[in-house]
């Protein structure tokens, strides 16, 4: 027979109370605290980028943050636009061909505009109501002067 005997006891533990991230490319750091649910604030974005036999780094395994200034300064070097870039449920871009135009329009702008390479008549069909009226005449006034511009449905 056993009986188990318990005493209260106090200890001492080390408790993770959040984590400093730093980005890789410039040294920014972002404190995150979890006791104050911090965990929002943190927008560095995490890579891990593993390499198969044969590769140059065979077997080797990397990891690295980068802070978002850095992440869209790197995107920003691209040719060809990354899949789900700025293209979110909402967005009005329907295919490959045009997400790149509005990309490449944004490399040499910076202005990210989804109706930019949309037709008159594409723009009207977004007139369904739940699109704000005064960004659909916007690119209307913009990129097809002369046409009427739309009423609010
Ligand atoms: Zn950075």
């Amino acid at each position: 027979m056993k009986e188990i005997k318990y005493q209260t006891v106090t200890e001492t533990r080390e408790k993770e109370v959040g984590y400093i991230k730093t980005c890789n490319k410039c040294g920014k750091k972002k404190n995150v605290n979890h006791e104050k649910n911090e965990e929002w604030r943190d927008d560095f974005k995490e890579f891990y980028l593993d390499f198969g036999y044969e590769s140059s780094f065979d077997g080797e395994s990397w990891n690295f943050d980068l802070c978002e200034e850095c992440l869209i300064n790197f995107i920003k070097q691209f040719k060809h636009v990354p899949n789900g870039f700025k293209n979110g449920n909402y967005s009005f871009i329907k295919n490959r061909e045009e997400h790149q135009k509005v990309f490449e329009s944004w490399l040499e702008t910076g202005i990210w505009d989804e109706l930019e390479f949309k037709t008159y008549e594409e723009i009207s069909e977004l007139n369904t109501g739940w699109t704000n009226i005064d960004y659909l005449n916007e690119a209307i006034k913009q990129y097809h002067p002369g046409r009427p511009l739309l009423d609010k449905k």
